[in-house]
């Protein structure tokens, strides 16, 4: 193979230059070979000349394509030798019916290979010409005939043509298992660079995050320390935004921690035991105020017999649930979000666990779908996001799986929900029972509970849970069904939901009590745990959802034991108004700001200066004050839902030229974006100032007094 590619020239010079550095060779061996065998035979004197003249002819070309580098000046003269040299063998090979169409037809592909793509059409008509003028000749002129060759030029022609054939086959082999090779190397360095580049980048966005996160520590520290200082009420406030904001940057920055960690291979899995109820009731929990102020049921489901306490790293398990729950309550509006587990394999006490995060929300397209997982990938990817995000959470969730010997995937429809469902292995511990429940059965045994709810799911999982404690169930789904079963049957305890359509649960509690005063009453509700207490007469035992096992125990124990307790309340946190100061400059201020930090801050900055704004929580709404109302200065925010800032600012000015509106507020940008083409895309929506945010004081002021 070395050989050929030295004969062929270096294996670097152009493609088209080797194949006539070929063609020479093949032509020069050819003609010598053809000659040595007429010198044999001494025929035809002046065939043998020609054979001589080609054989000479040949090598000196091919001597410099070769050695002189003289492929622009050989391509045209070497096209008309070959086919010289094939028309005139056409008559001493046998024609139309011998081997020469064939050395036509190998010469032509050679041709076509070489010349430029606009001399290809050339070459094929020339050569059908060619053969067209020669099978002409040969059926017009029989007399050439007479040219036909001995049969020992028939061996030599056939031994030629096996040469040409093998030569053109290897070095053809040649050529591409060396490109092949070439390619391979190529890629292989590409994927070394790339990933070393990859670990390169994952290890400077890991130190960046650690560097940022330590003075970010410390200044949520200091904050906390300051917090316990004596402060006044507006201090109070100052230091409680700073701590929000902090924390919230933190997540972020924790965020992008783990999930460089992850790619570079960094996170090691804890071993140690844990329970897998507390760890999804803990999940739920976190959730539960958001779920429940959107009226979003947050439901959870461990199928019978699954094992509860398991060895592994609950902290990384309960990160998954947190950002698929997190997920689904940002994703849902209204309907459940329901968490379930089961196991599906089992190897001795190593078991595969199937969960699933299974919501009522928005959906996502199908197209989106085999996305989703990458990192730093939305749905919603426009500049106006309505849900905010990182885009990392399923990125993060599905390196945690694969760590923990699994792997994640998504169910989707749009505007019907979404089902996360993920597999994890975990070993099992011995005692995985919820044995703490069952000591006190005999009091629950063969008691008759009344269960009424209207989310289905949420009866389903009541209804196996009372079971387990061996609690007869009758379970309706409306208080008026409630209410005709009272009269037919009687229990020993009612299980009541607080939020049901037609009639709340206090209203069914009290009606239930005037038919039998005597029977406990269990209220599940989804806050207002304190105010319950007024309604203590009514009911024994209020639980705040998402219901816990241990709770829903005592509940129904207490209940029937007739205790009156309250589990798990909780404080409703108050909400501090902001007192606004007078205005004492007369000028109007817009604020459009949809972060509720940065809008006390921005509204107490103003109001230290004196000013008393109005506040926009988007670009919409901004329109709206726009066109109700005059204002001197408009503050924009410009990542906002619904409508952002450079939108809305563009709709202003639209409204001030039509004027719908009879004046042009001055709009001052306030954003995060601190680039330079930042700030132009602000200048050429029509705003006239920037700042960036933080925002300083002494700057802000300067800007609303030019
Ligand atoms: P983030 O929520 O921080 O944007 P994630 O990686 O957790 O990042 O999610 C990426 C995107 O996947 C979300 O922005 C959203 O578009 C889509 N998504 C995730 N969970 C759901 C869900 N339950 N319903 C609808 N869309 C979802």
């Amino acid at each position: 193979m070395n050989n050929l590619r030295q004969i062929v020239g270096r294996s670097t010079l152009p493609i088209n230059e080797q194949i006539l550095n070929l063609i020479l060779f093949v032509s020069a061996l050819t003609s010598f070979a053809y000659s040595i065998g007429t010198l044999i035979q001494e025929t035809y004197n002046w065939v043998l000349t020609f054979r001589i003249v080609s054989t000479f002819g040949f090598t000196i070309m091919y001597y410099y394509a070769r050695f002189k580098n003289a492929f622009k000046y050989l391509l045209i003269p070497t096209t008309i030798g070959v086919y010289l040299v094939l028309s005139l063998y056409w008559f001493i090979i046998g024609g139309l019916s011998g081997t020469s169409p064939i050395l036509f037809l190998a010469a032509s592909i050679f041709f076509v290979v070489i010349y430029p793509e606009s001399k290809r059409f050339l070459v094929i008509s020339f050569t059908i010409l060619n053969v067209l003028l020669l099978i002409y000749l040969e059926s017009a002129y029989p007399s050439l005939e007479s040219l036909y060759t001995s049969p020992f030029d028939i061996r030599i022609d056939l031994i030629s043509i096996f040469i040409l054939s093998s030569f053109s086959l290897s070095w053809l082999f040649n050529l591409f298992s060396s490109k092949y090779n070439n390619e391979r190397l190529k890629v292989v360095k590409q994927n070394q660079n790339l990933s070393e580049a990859y670990k390169a980048r994952s290890q400077f966005i890991a130190n960046m995050s650690h560097e940022i996160r330590t003075p970010m520590n410390g200044v949520i520290g200091m904050t906390n320390l300051l917090n316990d200082t004596s402060l006044d009420k507006e201090q109070q406030e100052y230091v409680g935004a700073i701590e929000a904001s902090g924390e919230r940057l933190l997540l972020i920055i924790n965020e992008i921690l783990d999930f460089s960690k992850l790619e570079a291979g960094h996170t090691k899995l804890k071993k140690a035991p844990f329970s897998l109820r507390t760890c999804i009731e803990e999940v739920l929990e976190i959730n539960a105020p958001k779920s429940f102020g959107k009226g979003v049921e947050l439901i959870y489901w461990i199928e019978p017999n699954t094992p509860e306490m398991l060895e592994g790293d609950a902290d990384k398990l309960r990160q998954i649930l947190i950002n698929l729950v997190g997920n689904a309550v940002k994703f849902t509006h209204q309907g459940e979000i329901v968490v379930s587990v089961k196991t599906i394999t089992q190897n001795q006490n190593t078991y595969d666990f199937l969960f699933s995060v299974k919501d009522t929300g928005i959906g996502i397209p199908k197209a989106q779908m085999p996305r989703m997982f990458d990192s730093f990938t939305q749905v919603d990817e426009t500049n106006t996001r309505k849900y905010g995000g990182t885009g990392l959470g399923l990125a993060i969730s599905k390196s945690l799986t694969e760590l923990m010997g699994g792997h994640i995937w998504i169910e989707s429809t749009v505007n019907v929900g979404t089902t996360f469902y993920f597999t994890i292995k975990a070993k099992t511990l011995s005692d995985s029972s919820d044995k703490n429940y069952t000591e006190q059965l005999p009091t629950l045994e063969n008691k008759w509970a009344l269960i009424v709810d209207d989310n289905a799911t949420n009866r389903m999982i009541l209804e196996h849970q009372l079971k387990k404690w061996a609690i007869n169930t009758v379970v309706v789904d409306s208080p008026t069904k409630a209410l005709d079963v009272l009269d037919q049957h009687s229990f020993d305890l009612g299980i009541l939901d607080y939020q049901m359509p037609e009639m709340d649960g206090l209203e069914l509690g009290y009606q239930i009590k005037e038919k039998k005063p005597n029977i406990p009453l269990v209220m599940l509700s989804s806050g207002g745990g304190l105010e319950f207490i007024k309604y203590g007469d009514i009911f024994t035992t209020f639980i705040l959802k998402p219901v816990k096992q241990y709770h829903l125990f005592n509940g129904i124990y207490n209940a029937l034991s007739s205790e009156r307790s309250t589990t798990s309340t909780k404080k409703n946190s108050t909400k501090s108004e902001i007192p606004i100061a007078n205005n004492t400059e007369a000028v109007a201020i817009l604020i459009v700001e949809d972060d509720v930090i940065n809008q006390q801050l921005i509204l107490r900055i103003l109001k230290k200066i004196g000013y008393l704004p109005e506040l926009a929580k988007n670009g919409l709404e901004a329109l709206k004050f726009v066109e109700a109302q005059y204002f001197d200065i408009i503050l924009m925010d410009v990542q906002m839902p619904e409508m952002d800032g450079l939108e809305a600012t563009r709709q202003i000015r639209k409204k001030s030229q039509l004027n719908q509106i009879s004046y042009a507020p001055t709009i001052i940008a306030m954003t995060a974006n601190a680039m330079p083409e930042d700030r132009q895309k602000c200048l050429d929506a029509g705003m006239d100032h920037y700042i960036s945010k933080p925002i300083n004081i002494k700057k802000l002021k300067q800007l609303l007094t030019s």
